[in-house]
């Protein structure tokens, strides 16, 4: 599947959905899963679910979950010249956000604008060692006044994103601004391809969550309703080996496989996550000669936000390590990618009705 899920994530790429902003995603996606599951519907908060049943009504249920937004930003007021003023939608790294381009998501298309910022022959040596804030920051898409941005579609309230592409890096590398969580989108319709192709005992269900980055708040309500036995939470996450990252700090390497969560560190201290759940995944991939690494993630995920639904789901999140995080550069493997695709995949053809997600063993 090796193109296959390279065009998948390129595909997928095009598309931009900042967080609260999802619905070119939420079409997307369910135009993605329609022809690969029994049914597919949209809930009111966002949230899209695809099943595919299983053989054997008395196997498990599994979800498969990844969120359909971004880091991103909106528009927040228009100054008479025409310069917009934004904020945030998630956690871009404010280091990355100047002299940057910009995609501003009008009702009527996409403008292109560029994050502007003091010339450099006049910045004083104290400024240059500073990032503004936010608030102080402005985007320029050419216009010469309020009115003119307002006829080209810019809105207080217009969504926007990095304009930055998929570029192919060496060794299978891929850079791009919202690999996170764009390849875990991907990851999730290649296992629902494969499944498609010869059904398994097992009931999946693939999630599309909104609004992630902005606190796990579409997944918080996700899996309300569904009879889901455990979940998977699909997502990225930081990685280490960069000049600037002491491995000490941040266990996992790009391209050493996919990355089995013991648990999420930050927002709001320690979540372990279910070590049932986990011990099946890393089972499946030692059974097929698949790599993984496992250790404590940094951020939460939409594991530990389903975890607590009704009466709580067993879940962990399985991740894509990638480097310089919330950048409008992130970087994964393509080889990582498709190594979580085919763990799933062999894991969820291994279940059996019996399984038991029970901590201690009947
Ligand atoms: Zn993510």
């Amino acid at each position: 599947m090796t193109d296959e899920v390279r065009d998948l994530l390129f595909s997928l790429l095009e598309v931009g959905s900042p967080s609260g902003f999802e619905e070119p995603m939420i079409g997307r996606l369910m135009e993605e899963l329609r022809p690969l599951c029994d049914e597919v519907t949209q809930t009111p908060r966002g949230n899209v679910v695809g099943v595919q049943r299983g053989t054997d009504p008395e196997a498990p249920r599994v979800a498969l979950a990844a969120h359909m937004d971004q880091v991103g930003f909106v528009v927040f007021s228009v100054d008479p010249r025409g310069f917009i003023r934004f904020r945030k939608l998630g956690g871009a790294v404010d280091r990355s956000i100047q002299g940057h381009q910009v995609r501003l998501l009008t009702e009527e298309g996409p403008v292109i604008g560029v994050v502007g910022l003091t010339p450099g022959h006049i910045t004083r040596p104290e400024e240059a060692r500073q990032i503004p804030p936010v608030e102080e920051m402005y985007i320029d898409i050419g216009a010469r006044s309020a009115e003119e941005c307002a006829e080209r579609g810019v809105r207080i309230g217009t969504p926007i994103v990095w304009n930055t592409g998929p570029v192919e890096l060496g060794n299978g590398l891929v850079a791009t601004a919202a690999a996170d969580d764009r390849a875990g989108l991907a990851a999730i319709i290649a296992v629902a391809r494969e499944l498609r192709r010869r059904p398994p005992e097992a009931t999946v269900y693939y999630i599309g969550t909104v609004e992630e980055e902005i606190g796990l708040r579409g997944a918080a309500v996700a899996a309300h309703g569904l009879d889901v036995d455990m979940a998977v939470a699909v997502d990225t996450c930081p990685a280490g080996w960069q000049p600037d990252v002491n491995m000490r700090d941040m266990v996992y390497e790009v391209g050493g496989g996919p990355c089995l969560q013991m648990g999420e560190i930050g927002g709001g201290g320690f979540r372990v996550g279910s070590q049932v759940v986990r011990r099946w995944l890393m089972d499946a991939a030692e059974a097929n000669g698949l790599p993984y690494q496992t250790g404590f993630m940094h951020g939460g995920t939409d594991a530990s936000a389903i975890q607590q639904t009704g009466s709580g789901v067993p879940a962990v999140a399985f991740s894509i390590p990638r480097l310089y995080s919330h950048s409008p550069v992130e970087v994964l493997s393509l080889e990582d990618l498709r190594n979580l695709a085919k763990t799933l995949t062999h894991a969820i053809r291994g279940l059996r009705r019996g399984f038991s997600t029970l901590r201690v063993q009947p």
